[in-house]
């Protein structure tokens, strides 16, 4: 007889939830996936395309190894949790490591929404990631809002 709670999509639903609870994924790795996914893995700032397990083919080229970790997929919290945002999918979107490292560094972050337009800006200048990025036509479009 099984007693224990069946895991669905590797989480283990935690004692205490109801049924319907138990079966929302709700740790942040879970949400940064599912965000990803729903972005289609580029980045919801610079659109660069991101990766969740380092590529070999770049992770084995000098070249493109040196700024590879800056690619990576993060969990990046529209309201941040020191301004009370939560850790559920409404609140979180999968941002590069560049762009999410960058916005938090600021005192006063910027809005997500003036952020990706100063980050548009500098993705059209080129001035954002490693030239290999764009090189490599991994940056694709990002829009920019009328003047
Ligand atoms: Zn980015």
């Amino acid at each position: 007889m099984r007693d224990a709670p069946v895991p669905v999509l590797g989480v283990t639903p935690a004692r205490g939830l109801s049924s319907k609870e138990s079966f929302v994924p709700s740790n942040i790795a879970s949400l940064r996936l599912q965000a990803f996914q729903r972005q289609n893995g580029r980045c919801f700032y610079c659109s660069v395309s991101m990766w969740l397990q380092p590529p070999s083919e770049l992770v084995a080229t000098p070249s493109t190894s040196a700024g590879l970790h800056r690619l990576r997929c993060t969990a990046e919290h529209l309201i941040a949790r020191s301004d009370g945002g939560r850790n559920i999918a409404d609140n979180i979107v999968a941002a590069c490591a560049c762009c999410n490292s960058t916005r938090h560094k600021k005192k006063r972050p910027p809005s997500p929404a003036a952020y990706r337009q100063q980050v548009a800006r500098w993705v059209l200048c080129r001035a954002w990631h490693h030239a290999w990025v764009y090189d490599l036509g991994l940056v694709h479009q990002c829009g920019i809002g009328p003047a």
